[in-house]
């Protein structure tokens, strides 16, 4: 679980989250949408510390994180995240980088890495391409070994930063595929993303950001049904 109280971040004079409270439980699939620079990077960011807030308090699994010591560190290493831009090793193949972080982080033999790598991207699908370089591959298929690189980490806790707006139509659905699939896993999920369709079928909870604050919590049928902002519901009206 993932807990988050009176967050504040700043970039320099800038407010981007605004005292958040947030809470997410094990196993639970939380999608967040707002418009653009209502801070959604910057609140999932601040989960795995790639930001670092000025206040609050984050937690994982029970452990202040933002307090340096062991514990902290075996949170954080429990939260895999997808980035919007894949940003997978151009320099390394697809399987390699599936098995560097297994091997110099967590101290796998490479013949078990290797093996628990194309288990990972069998199961998104991209077995055959295990030997190319990103640059030959086609967006979806990036961000589908993005995904299983982040698999090989066995985490707990899969965080999403747009993972399909940087990709051409025809791939989006490929990787919402594995996503959905992903869902079924009972991993604690959390994701930005604009696809409705996609927070209908699988969000427990959709929350709507503006302005660096949360204004909607809800479950999807009643936030698309009824939201209860007038932000919100402009946000949506702009989506359809
Ligand atoms: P988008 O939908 O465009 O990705 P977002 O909701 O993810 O937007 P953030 O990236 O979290 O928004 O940014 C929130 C605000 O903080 C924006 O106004 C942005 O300009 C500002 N911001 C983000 N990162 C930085 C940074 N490193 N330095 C200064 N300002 C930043
Ligand atoms: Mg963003």
């Amino acid at each position: 679980a993932i807990r988050l109280s009176g967050v504040d971040k700043w970039y320099g004079a800038y407010h981007a989250l605004r005292s958040v409270d947030l809470e997410v439980g094990q196993g639970e699939r939380v999608v967040l949408c707002g418009p653009s620079g209502s801070g959604k990077s910057t609140l999932i960011r601040c989960m795995n510390l790639l930001e670092r807030p000025e206040a609050g308090l984050v937690e994982i699994g029970g452990v202040n994180v933002l307090e340096r010591s062991t514990a902290a560190t075996h949170a954080l290493g429990r939260v895999g995240m997808v980035f919007q831009q894949f940003n997978l090793f151009p320099h390394k193949t697809i399987v390699q980088n599936c098995t560097l972080a297994p091997v110099l982080v967590r101290k796998q033999e490479t013949a078990v890495a290797l093996e628990r790598a194309m288990h990972y991207l069998e199961k998104v699908k991209i077995a055959d391409q295990a030997h190319k370089f990103p640059s030959q591959l086609s967006g979806g298929q990036q961000q589908r070994a993005a995904i299983a690189r982040a698999l090989t980490m066995e985490p707990e806790i899969l965080l999403f930063d747009e993972p399909t707006s940087a990709l051409d139509p025809e791939m989006i659905k490929e990787v919402l595929d594995v996503m959905v699939e992903l869902a079924g896993d009972g991993r604690t999920m959390v994701c930005v993303t604009h696809e409705m369709g996609f927070a209908r079928q699988v969000a427990d909870r959709v929350l709507f950001m503006d302005q660096g604050s949360i204004l909607e919590d809800r479950d999807p049928q009643s936030f698309f049904a009824s939201p209860q902002t007038e932000r919100a519901q402009t946000f949506l009206g702009q989506l359809l």
